[in-house]
């Protein structure tokens, strides 16, 4: 059965699963996302890493796609980071990533995971979001498809990068810690 599109806001520190690097230059600076998805569609994505010894299916939408334009996502992913959130057990894994772990913003460790033969990043588990996934948009066979709706750090945007119009909340860096509840509600009514 298919269940209703919801909304919310997801509020959390940079570490959480939109800027997936975390650090200490963010710490106490939370952010605001835009939450749009459904569950149980059948639908089904796949990807994996350009030499394709790791790969991964859902099949689920993500929780939410967000863009994070801060500069340690830039070191990371190129550009601009866009991760689309998943529960941590909607996606299987085949292969065996590396992992980076480093401290995000809230001390709390994230795990980075990667391809050790090409380099690909495909996903990130923060632990301050226990529970939760990014996938790195690029990751994806059909990353076309996806589109941020949320982007933050946009103090820290690149001056040329525009969108299409899918992004409607933007924010330059903050967001309320609250709000994270709004999150673990949403992620409630998927099931
Ligand atoms: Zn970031
Ligand atoms: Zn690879």
């Amino acid at each position: 059965m298919r269940s209703q599109p919801h909304f919310g806001f997801f509020v959390g520190h940079c570490v959480l699963p939109i800027c997936l690097e975390g650090g200490v230059e963010y710490a106490h600076k939370p952010i605001f996302l835009f939450i749009s998805n459904t569950r149980g569609t059948m639908i089904k994505h796949q990807g994996g890493c350009h030499c394709g010894q790791i790969r991964f299916t859902t099949e689920y939408d993500p929780i939410m796609v967000a863009q994070c334009n801060c500069s340690r996502c830039r070191r990371l992913f190129g550009a601009v980071g866009v991760s689309t959130i998943f529960g941590s057990n909607e996606v299987e894994i085949t292969g065996t990533p590396k992992k980076y772990t480093f401290n995000g913003g809230s001390s709390m460790p994230v795990h980075l995971y990667f391809c050790s033969e090409c380099g690909t990043r495909l996903y990130a588990v923060p632990e301050v979001m226990e529970g939760f996934m990014g996938v790195i948009l690029g990751a994806f066979d059909d990353s076309v498809q996806f589109e941020p709706r949320a982007e933050i750090f946009t103090n820290y945007k690149m001056k040329w990068l525009r969108d299409n119009g899918c992004i409607k909340e933007s924010f330059e860096e903050a967001a309320v810690m609250e709000r994270l509840q709004a999150l673990m509600e949403n992620l409630d009514q998927r099931g």
